[in-house]
């Protein structure tokens, strides 16, 4: 395989067939080898180090009775040792950390940081895990409820399947992934980058938007880029993919070659957009004058991709 992208490898198995098993993940709540990854709102809960800063995985002593708080919990995986790794979310408490017991030895490195702000500072296993575990929290606070009748959800399935508590209803909700298309324009040697204005100065990336229902993923590549751009592609060639859950995409990377060459810029999407020489963006000064997106993203891979593929 490829070298994967930013955010998408995990290091844990995700034993699919142990979600089920409510007795088995009730029994490895307890398990002294058991690893609890803390979520509090946006935030997870990290350490410093020598290496910079990994995600804190506590053991059950560090709980009290863990065996209460199944409900907040998704079970994540196994990792090479066969240990059970949990996230554990504390969001409905004001003060994430006050009761639990923090080992002394970690107490004077603790953090609590969005994966967004601190993701492109971690090494690439950390960052795909708290990626998966910050996927699954995010879909947790956001379907409380069932979307077919209204009542309240629970959490079941090792937190992978929300269950609607209606007797009359009982729909089951699953886990939700936006598929979002990226992609790099090229024509010849020059690439399609634009900017919107919300971004950090200087800033410029691929087009990007989601797919709609009904729509083919390179007819969501040649919409977008024609809506924002109005530049016409032609061929579409899929690239990579990356988890992007901010708050629950899937980033689906694609290159495409441009058939027209006159930009007209939707200023409601795009602040401006322009064609970059791949001699440009190989020399380009990197700061608030000009840069690309960091090296988390796919658009930077995209782009980097494209500037070594020659
Ligand atoms: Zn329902």
């Amino acid at each position: 395989m490829r070298q994967q992208n930013f955010y998408a490898s995990t290091y844990l198995d995700r034993a699919h067939d142990r979600r089920k098993d409510h007795d088995w993940l009730s029994g490895r709540l307890g398990e002294e080898s058991t690893r609890f990854l803390v979520i509090w709102r946006d935030q997870q809960l990290l350490v410093r180090g020598p290496q910079g800063a990994r995600p804190a995985l506590l053991s059950p002593d560090a709980f009290g009775d863990v065996s209460e708080r199944l409900a907040d919990t998704v079970f994540l995986g196994l990792d090479s040792a066969g240990a059970a790794t949990f996230s554990l979310d504390l969001s409905s408490v004001a003060e994430p950390l006050s009761g639990i017991a923090i080992p002394s030895d970690i107490a004077d490195d603790l953090l609590m940081e969005p994966l967004r702000a601190i993701g492109s500072r971690l090494a690439a296993a950390d960052a795909g895990l708290l990626a998966y575990a910050r996927g699954m929290a995010n879909w947790h606070s956001r379907h409380r409820f069932c979307g077919v009748c209204g009542a309240p959800a629970k959490s079941t399935d090792g937190g992978h399947v929300r269950l609607c508590t209606n007797p009359d209803c009982r729909a089951q909700h699953f886990p939700r992934t936006d598929p979002a298309v990226i992609m790099l324009v090229t024509d010849g040697d020059r690439c399609l980058l634009g900017r919107q204005k919300v971004w950090p100065p200087g800033m410029h990336s691929t087009l990007a938007g989601f797919v709609e229902p009904g729509e083919s993923l390179e007819h969501a590549v040649a919409r977008e880029v024609r809506e924002e751009s109005g530049i016409e592609v032609g061929e579409v060639i899929y690239q990579s993919s990356q988890p992007w859950p901010f708050p629950a995409s899937v980033m689906l990377g694609f290159r495409a070659k441009a058939v027209s060459t006159e930009i007209k810029v939707d200023t409601a999407e795009l602040e401006s957009a322009g064609w970059y020489s791949r001699d440009f963006l190989k020399s380009h000064p990197g700061d608030s004058s000009f840069c690309i997106p960091p090296r988390d993203s796919i658009a930077w891979r995209l782009i980097t991709d494209w500037l070594e593929s020659e």
